[in-house]
């Protein structure tokens, strides 16, 4: 494990129990978890190579409660961890020793649903299916779907601009978010964006979607509902090549088809998949394409025949398009069984995250297996083919010394193989911890001084999640560059880290 949080402030330690006081002043009740046994379960996130228990634990359960909490720790310096429902795979709600976890899972009512608008405003705890849910007896549902939709909260896909199978059609979280209320660092509460696709001023909501917990509090979010389409099929395609696969991908979107999914599993993950589920996967191929389309069923028929001769052109071997929605189901069920159907082949796995270009997608496959040789370790690969967006799965045995680190920079590798064919460090899981050092592989010096500019306008003590996203941490009042005249250091009074 080779990344390194700052060290806790131990003045800011030797003042707990008055932080706990302070806090039970604001949200009486169980509100505030300070046993050392009770905060256990808040130590991690869906990163669990890493562990810190947090200071303490605060549940607000209004605006205001998490208002006053904001104020009272920028009044005294007091760091502060927002989490959702904690499934983020980049560390992003991993605690901080000397910090003040804050979780919004008291935050869960469905606060409005208004069908002519075609909006849901939800808490931000409220989890992402349960806005589906809240609205499909209607016939409308919420389009992003993470895999992990079952558990991770509305507020968390806002930070993360969580993605998932469908997005290819309907657009990441930044495009189904309307409007939210956020809290600042100071306590200030503000609304930005507001029911419509386009309000009036500067985008702030494009901002704060994917800031990680680094910008304010998401404590309300208001959310697009979609009509259900009509109805929905699956082909699933083998090929004998990568190459084959990948090809088929990069001619199906260049001929203006957008399928409403399009998912690609390597032969390990096909082989793990098969196992696991036994649906009928073909065996004897290097690829598997899932492609889905939904709409009216004429048009589903037309684009299945399209990229079903796309397919042949490029050397599928086997073509089976779903007859009905049992089979589509059972299509889809190996690639939704992917991650547990790989936990198999090894005590461990780390699922990366990075995103390149489609055409890309052959070679960096190519690269990525001689990368697993070098490591001596195995991976397997599912990915949201259309996006470009890559989920390795790289197989290891936490119980085997050096094996964790090995895993970590092979990670790293990979993901500086996506910033090289032109790709990005994240496709949707975000960057927290677990990128942090990375940033500078993709950004410059002047990029990643704008984008701490910008976060210093929102929280210039840079008390709101520190130690993720950027990987050197800065105070505020440094920005620029720092002059130190006979050993003067400006800001003597700030901590360094
Ligand atoms: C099995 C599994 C499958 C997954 N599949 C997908 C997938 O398909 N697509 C995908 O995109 N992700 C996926 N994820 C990752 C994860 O579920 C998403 O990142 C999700 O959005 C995190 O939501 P959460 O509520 O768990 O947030 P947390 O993990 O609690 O927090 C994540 C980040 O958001 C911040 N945050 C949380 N709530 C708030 C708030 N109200 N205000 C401000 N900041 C906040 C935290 O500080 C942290 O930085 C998967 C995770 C798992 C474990």
């Amino acid at each position: 494990m080779s990344l390194v949080m700052p060290e806790p402030d131990a003045a800011t330690l030797a003042r707990r129990e008055e932080i706990v006081a302070a806090l039970r002043a604001i949200v009486p009740g169980e509100g505030v978890i300070a046993d050392a046994e009770s905060l256990r379960p808040y130590e991690s996130d869906g990163l669990t190579a890493y562990r810190q228990p947090p200071m303490v634990v605060v549940l607000p359960q209004t605006t205001a409660q998490v208002s006053a909490i904001l104020a009272w720790c920028h009044a005294n310096e007091v760091k502060v961890v927002p989490r959702g429902s904690g499934t983020s795979l980049s560390g992003g709600a991993l605690p901080l020793a000397d910090g003040v976890l804050l979780g919004l899972s008291r935050f869960n009512r469905v606060l409005e649903i208004d069908y002519a608008d075609r909006v849901a405003v939800v808490q931000p705890g409220v989890t992402n299916l349960a806005v589906t849910r809240a609205v499909e007896d209607a016939g409308f549902y919420y389009a992003p779907d993470p895999s992990s939709q079952i558990a991770c909260s509305i507020g968390g896909n806002v930070a993360e601009n969580s993605g998932g199978v469908h997005c290819l059609k309907y657009g990441l979280t930044t495009n189904n978010v309307l409007g939210c209320e956020i809290v600042l660092m100071d306590g200030e509460v503000l609304r930005i964006g507001g029911r419509q696709l386009d309000p009036a001023g500067l985008d702030l909501l494009g901002v704060v979607v994917g800031s990680e917990g680094l910008l304010g509090v998401v404590t309300e979010v208001t959310v697009r509902i979609l009509p259900k389409p009509e109805t929905a099929r699956a082909l699933l395609i083998g090929f004998s090549s990568v190459d084959g696969a990948g090809q088929c991908v990069a001619d199906t979107i260049a001929a203006g088809i957008i399928p409403a999914g399009m998912e690609m599993m390597d032969k390990p993950a096909i082989h793990a998949a098969e196992a696991f589920v036994k649906v009928g996967y073909p065996l004897d191929v290097e690829a598997l394409l899932i492609v889905e389309f939904d709409g009216p069923s004429a048009e589903c028929d037309h684009l299945i025949g399209a990229v079903e001769n796309i397919a042949r052109r490029n050397g599928a071997v086997s073509v089976r398009a779903s007859r009905d929605e049992e089979e589509r189901i059972a299509f889809w069920a190996g690639r939704k069984a992917a991650f547990p159907a790989v936990s198999r082949l090894a005590p461990d796995y780390y699922c990366m995250d990075g995103t390149i270009p489609r055409r890309r997608l052959p070679e960096v496959l190519q690269r990525m297996s001689a990368l697993a040789a070098h490591h001596e370790l195995g991976v397997a690969n599912v990915f949201h083919a259309g996006d470009g967006n890559l989920h390795p799965l790289i197989l290891y045995d936490a119980n085997l010394p050096g094996q964790i680190e090995r895993a970590e920079e092979f990670g790293n590798d990979i993901l500086r193989l996506c910033v090289e064919v032109g790709g990005v460090l994240t496709g949707e899981h975000g960057v927290g911890v677990e990128k942090r050092d990375l940033m500078p592989v993709m950004f410059t010096e002047t990029d990643l001084k704008q984008q701490l500019l910008l976060k210093c306008a929102f929280d210039p003590k840079s008390l709101l999640n520190p130690g993720k996203v950027f990987p050197q941490l800065h105070r505020c009042a440094e920005l620029g560059r720092m002059h130190v005249h006979h050993g003067q250091v400006p800001h003597p009074e700030l901590p360094r880290f």
